[in-house]
């Protein structure tokens, strides 16, 4: 399990894992000495505090993998910011988002092979709580290249 959270993230550590019937809930930490503000991009290693961020991941097999993972919040340090208080970026993890990056990216390759009712079936087996309309708004996400048409011979 450790392996594949350190896969998202090298700083990932995990403190206790809960394997219930159709779920795994690991309590994971951030371990970050600092991070630039979203805001003014200063770099910051004031530490304000920790929050908790739940989230899916990849399922482990057929069960379901749910994380909640305490992240540092940091001060911005720049007087002219009004950002007085931000939590860190992260790639894998995109802001107001509840699904990793790669989570989603498993969901929308499946539902443009299949139909988002079909990806909500297949994500439902594997424990994922999707429904089809948030199936279709990851689809109607996904910057799709138009210049290149998949039917073209002269390539
Ligand atoms: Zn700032």
């Amino acid at each position: 399990m450790e392996r594949l959270l350190k896969r998202l993230d090298e700083r990932l550590s995990i403190h206790s894992v809960f394997y219930e019937d159709n779920q795994i809930e690991v309590n994971a930490r951030l371990s970050s000495v600092g991070a630039s503000c979203p805001r003014c991009a200063c770099y910051s290693s004031r530490r304000h505090g920790t929050y908790i961020r739940t989230w899916m991941d990849i399922p482990e097999g057929e069960t379901a993998v749910s994380v909640r993972l305490s992240m540092p919040k940091w001060f911005c340090d720049n007087d002219a910011c009004g950002q007085k208080v931000f939590a860190e970026r992260l790639d894998w993890l995109p802001v107001y988002q509840r699904r990793s990056a790669r989570l989603d990216a498993q969901i929308r390759s499946l539902a443009f092979s299949l139909s988002a009712l079909e990806t909500e079936k297949i994500c439902s087996a594997f424990g994922i709580r999707i429904s089809h309309d948030a199936v279709l708004r990851l689809v109607y996400h996904t910057e799709v290249d138009t210049g290149i048409s998949p039917f073209c011979r002269d390539r």
